[in-house]
């Protein structure tokens, strides 16, 4: 850090995202990314835009792709968000919400984006712990009336709530904003936006990354009430009105044009999920129950940060965190069936030489 930095940023960390190598060799099982491309019609999109768009500013409404989006979730334009990836809604409700004195929760094994933002704005914020086979109980979240965060299915557990607990949760704080982060919602979890209709404190979180291949294109999209939705607009037109640019906008448009073709890949990794949870569970690992597109594994006689390091020297690439209580555990993103066979032959490799 240099020696301007404000006051404040002085023992400030920023996130650490997964690794991205160059060298595409790699097994790439860390960041939780779709291992297959996006829909042929985005392609065949891509080769007809009239690159002359790019002269002029994109869309800061996005109103066709909003309408779009409503249209699939059966909600109005005016209930849709739309951002520079998700992370980006999560900064703007940490920025409109959470007031200096307000109490921000949040689990405490969950992404741990939350805390680093919340700490940018100086947030109060509380990680509530989880209970000890990893899951949330929903009545912490019930007890205070407060700004709330819940991923769902959590991250990096992959266990997932039912609709009718987040229910509870949103009836619990009706002064506060219930934020549901549903970035992994499509590989098998319920969603929680039927509920917008019922309840103005709700907001939910979504993103183009996962299960629509467009990690790249950096599309994250929220739905909720109109009134939460304008002030996420107002948080974003005071940072980078024109955050969200032309080409994601079309691409995007195209990518939802074709539903159908993403539903059937996230079947495909839901049954790939099952595959490989059954064939740790048994080499001996215990695997927390995900409806995510990775799975939370660890196993007693090879510890979390040896089981990545050895993996990574076989060219299979996974997520290891060193936070305390998951040390033990690697995350592997759910890729095709090949990509998950390599994975467990190099897993049995290396339970062999341990
Ligand atoms: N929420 C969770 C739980 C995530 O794991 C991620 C991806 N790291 C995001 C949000 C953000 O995704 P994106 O910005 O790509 O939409």
């Amino acid at each position: 850090m240099s020696r301007y930095i404000r006051e404040r940023y002085k023992n400030f960390s920023a996130y650490t995202p997964g690794e991205q190598p160059k060298e595409m060799e790699y097994v790439k099982l860390n960041t939780n990314e779709s291992p297959f491309p996006p829909a042929p019609g985005v392609s065949r999109c891509l080769d007809e835009v009239d690159m002359k768009q790019l002269r002029l500013y994109p869309d800061p409404t996005g109103h066709t792709l909003k309408a779009k989006i409503a249209e699939l979730y059966g909600v109005e334009p005016e209930n849709v968000f739309l951002s520079n990836g998700s992370d980006d809604i999560l900064n703007f409700s940490m920025m409109a919400w959470c007031d200096e004195d307000d109490k921000l929760l949040f689990p405490d094994i969950s992404y741990s984006f939350y805390e680093v933002i919340a700490k940018l704005h100086d947030v109060n914020y509380r990680k509530v712990p989880l209970q000890e086979d990893m899951t949330i109980n929903y009545k912490d979240y019930c007890q205070e009336d407060t700004n709330i965060i819940i991923p769902n299915p959590n991250a990096p557990t992959g266990i997932a709530l039912s609709l009718d607990v987040i229910e509870e949760i949103v009836k619990a704080n009706p002064n506060h904003v219930v934020l549901i982060d549903e970035a992994y919602v499509d590989f098998g979890a319920d969603s929680a936006v039927p509920l917008i209709k019922k309840y103005d404190n709700i907001l939910i979180s979504q993103t183009f990354s996962k299960s629509r291949s467009f990690a790249g294109g950096r599309l994250g999209f929220a739905i909720g009430d109109k009134g939460l939705i304008n002030d996420l607009i107002t948080m974003q037109y005071s940072t980078n009105p024109y955050s969200v640019n032309t080409m994601s906008l079309i691409l995007a448009g195209a990518a939802l044009d074709e539903d159908a073709y993403y539903r059937k890949n996230s079947e495909i990794i839901q049954k790939n999920r099952e595959w490989t949870d059954q064939a740790l569970t048994e080499l001996g690992f215990t695997v927390l129950p995900s409806k995510a597109n990775f799975v939370f594994a660890r196993h007693p006689k090879v510890d979390g940060e040896k089981m990545y390091l050895r993996l990574k020297e076989k060219g299979v690439l996974v997520r290891h965190f060193t936070t305390e209580r998951i040390q033990d555990y690697v995350r592997i993103t759910i890729g095709t069936e090949e990509q998950m066979k390599v994975l467990i032959e190099k897993v049995k490799e290396i339970l062999q030489e341990a």
